[in-house]
């Protein structure tokens, strides 16, 4: 099994995250690098602050 980030497609080796394309046949776990799974956190946090101002508007 082999995790590939479903925004950057990046995938994860042992020396980590590389741009490397994975392994064809290779059993594919999407997933997100370190990288884009900082900017999906910040959007959803930014998505919770909107709904918040919206609600107590
Ligand atoms: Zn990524």
């Amino acid at each position: 099994m082999q995790v590939i980030c479903c925004v950057c497609h990046k995938t994860k080796n042992h020396k980590g995250w590389t741009k490397q394309a994975a392994r064809s046949g290779a059993q594919l776990s999407h997933g997100y690098c370190p990288q884009c799974y900082r900017v999906m956190m910040e959007m959803v946090e930014n998505f919770f602050v909107m709904n918040d101002c919206r609600k107590s508007a």
